[in-house]
């Protein structure tokens, strides 16, 4: 059974473009409030400029340790109370490991897992205390195959896939409802680093989604009754042909 997000508020990391916008436009339209952090602070205004009062801005490096730590505590300081922690911000960069340097295999690790970890850790503690909650990650469909051509990124998913299981299994029985969405390709600034050939492929064959096809399949997990927890939601391209 759906139920309506009215009243529950939300905080999004990497909100301020792609997945992380169409969830926060998604969850507004449900009836939520949402916490946008990101680190681009100038985006992050025109856009809460843009969604009204329910959008509020959380200017955030996760990549700052001390801006990381930080996070939750500045969050629950601007808002009551928080029901859902959407840890969607990451980086992708794929390409041959040998070419790949040291800064960037640290930053991607850290990004799409360290930081994941470090937030949930944080919130936990404010969702067992109300007893209620949901962790929502946004992770791959390269954390479920082994994606040649993206050895540091795909481990990154598998690696934030594994976690996300674990706490599922720790939470649940808590209250909590830790879940994640998997998607394959989707049109956002962060293939910018994918060839032009094999990006205009991907969009001539029709192997791309939209955001919102994501975000749709978010607000699927998180109107369910509590009684159901969605594990796992795989979106992809029809065409996708990995
Ligand atoms: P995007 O580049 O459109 O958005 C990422 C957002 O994260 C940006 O607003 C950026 O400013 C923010 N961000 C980046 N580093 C940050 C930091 N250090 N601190 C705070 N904010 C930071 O990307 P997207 O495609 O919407 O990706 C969102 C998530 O979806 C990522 O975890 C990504 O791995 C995952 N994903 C994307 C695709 C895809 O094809 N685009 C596919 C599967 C999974």
């Amino acid at each position: 059974m759906a139920e309506k997000l009215d009243g529950k508020i939300a905080a999004i990391t990497g909100a301020a473009s792609g997945i992380g916008l169409a969830t926060t436009e998604a969850l507004i339209d449900a009836g939520a409030r949402v916490v946008m952090v990101d680190r681009d602070e100038t985006a992050l205004a025109e856009i809460t400029a843009r969604l009204g009062d329910k959008a509020i801005a959380q200017v955030t490096d996760l990549l700052d340790p001390d801006s990381c730590a930080q996070m939750v505590p500045e969050i629950l300081q601007k808002v009551e109370h928080l029901d859902i922690l959407h840890c969607n911000a990451g980086t992708y960069i794929g390409g041959d490991l040998t070419e790949t340097d040291t800064a960037t295999i640290d930053r991607m690790l850290n990004l799409n897992v360290n930081v994941v970890m470090k937030n949930v850790r944080d919130v936990v503690p404010h969702m067992i205390e109300r007893g209620t909650g949901d962790i929502v990650v946004t992770a791959s469909v390269a954390g479920h195959m082994p994606i040649q051509w993206e050895p540091v990124y795909s481990s990154s998913k598998w690696a934030v896939t594994c976690f996300v299981q674990t706490m599922r299994r720790q939470l649940n029985k808590r209250g909590i409802r830790v879940g994640q969405v998997s998607p394959g390709p989707v049109i956002s600034a962060l293939l910018s680093d994918w060839e032009p050939d094999r990006l205009q492929r991907a969009k001539d064959s029709g192997s791309l989604i939209e955001p919102s096809e994501v975000s749709d399949a978010i607000l699927f997990m998180l109107t369910r009754s509590r009684n159901v927890t969605i594990r796992d939601m795989i979106v992809l391209p029809t065409n996708f042909d990995i």
